[in-house]
């Protein structure tokens, strides 16, 4: 049986796992489950599969959690806080780890799972973004497995040939092309953007996804955060990454050779499909996804993205140019943006005017420790929240 630990199990990428996981009992056990504060269904979900830890963020939340557990689930122990991500991102019998928790907070129990030597399945890109180098010089210290779940950067991998991390132009590889659908507002007249409602910003034409990374799609900032995801991944030049339109979410993303071939991963938006692929690999396994009927679907789409509409995504190439701790400054200045919209304290065009003020302040930090990648996030926290109210 292979052990998995579920950090974030609760969010979407958390609930796909258990739904690929439950196809599967007689493989996957899973060993650990975290959440933020939903005590609910981290609950619901430990009656389910009865893990030997469950850790809530929130110390409150955990200690309901523990009185809900204590005749039901006495098998179960509960942990709160840092600590108790901790232990279940490096718990001994999780051969796996899932770090599927959202935002910055995922960095630290992210980067536990690579030290103790993990397989780690990465959909928390911002950890990355973040801590780029040091989070790669960990994986290769620690001899982690990295698998991308983020589903471009999966199909990249599905895409590139062994020994792509000798570098790209040695296996012939000459660009990543990453694609996007352009979210919601792909074709929104441009004086209506700045009126859009978080509801709107949240509903993605193929998507279902958790609030946070939904509006990052509708500005185009994830694709900026994949793009930089892309660079650590991959040890890839950013004049290697390319950004593709397309708007069907078919074509999961590709990879260009020096030939002029170009390999596409296909399949339907759902992101079991990435997550199995990882849980199995270097197998392959059912995920509960139907195949793609390329009839029906008729055609694929193709466009360039507009930087005009979507800065951010400019913001993002801007960023990994100018290095250093460049990338955690603008990952720090989106997640205080996007939570304020999302509170309905300012409108969807101030989160890339409110990411563009904050990066081109705060430049030049080393992002060579994490004390120095973590003072350079609390920077540009503070310096939103100022940009924020002096708007
Ligand atoms: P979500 O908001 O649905 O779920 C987030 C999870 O993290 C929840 O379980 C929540 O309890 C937990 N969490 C939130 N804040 C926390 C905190 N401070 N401490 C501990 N736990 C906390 O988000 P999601 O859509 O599942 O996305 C999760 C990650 O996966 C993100 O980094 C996102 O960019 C990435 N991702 C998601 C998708 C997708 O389809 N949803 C696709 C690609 C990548
Ligand atoms: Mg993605």
């Amino acid at each position: 049986m292979h052990g998995v630990s579920v950090l974030g199990s609760t969010g979407s990428i958390g609930l796909s796992t258990l739904d690929v996981l439950s196809r599967h009992p007689e493989r996957f056990r899973v060993v650990a489950l975290s959440a933020n504060h939903n005590v609910e269904r981290l609950a619901e979900q430990c009656l389910r599969f009865k893990p030997e830890l469950a850790v809530m963020a929130d110390a409150q939340a955990a200690g309901r959690l523990a009185e809900r557990l204590k005749a039901a689930c006495p098998e179960t122990r509960v942990l709160a806080g840092e600590e108790g991500l901790l232990e279940a991102a490096a718990h001994p019998e999780a051969q796996s780890v899932m770090a599927a928790i959202v935002g910055a907070a995922g960095l630290l129990p992210t980067l536990a799972a690579v030290r103790a030597g993990k397989r780690v399945l990465l959909a928390n890109k911002e950890a990355l973004v973040m801590s780029g180098q040091l989070f790669m010089d960990a994986v290769h210290a620690h001899g982690a497995t990295l698998l991308p779940i983020d589903s471009e950067h999966n199909a990249v991998f599905q895409c590139m040939p062994t020994g792509f991390d000798q570098g790209l132009a040695r296996v012939g590889v000459r660009r990543i092309l990453l694609t996007g659908s352009g979210g919601p507002f792909r074709s929104l007249p441009l004086e209506q953007l700045p009126s859009v409602t978080p509801e709107q910003a949240c509903k993605h034409p193929n998507w279902s996804m958790g609030r946070k990374i939904s509006v990052d799609s509708a500005t185009m900032m994830n694709k900026g955060l994949e793009v930089i995801e892309a660079r650590w991944l991959f040890d890839a030049e950013p004049s290697r990454i390319a950004v593709v339109l397309h708007p069907q979410s078919v074509i999961h993303s590709m990879v260009e050779y020096l030939d002029g071939s170009v390999l596409a991963q296909m399949g339907q938006p759902d992101m079991r499909t990435p997550i199995a692929h990882a849980l199995a690999w270097p197998e392959r396994m059912d995920s509960g996804v139907s195949p793609l009927d390329l009839v029906a679907q008729g055609r694929l789409d193709f466009e360039a993205p507009d930087l005009g509409r979507f800065p951010c995504l400019g913001l993002a190439y801007e960023a990994l140019n100018l290095g250093g701790t460049a990338m955690a400054v603008l990952n720090a200045a989106n997640e205080i943006a996007v939570a304020a919209f999302l509170d309905g304290a300012i409108r969807f065009t101030d989160i890339a005017a409110c990411n563009e003020a904050v990066l081109r302040a705060c430049t030049g930090g080393q992002a060579e420790t994490l004390e120095g990648v973590l003072a350079a996030d609390a920077e540009a926290r503070r310096r939103a929240g100022e940009w924020l109210k002096c708007r």
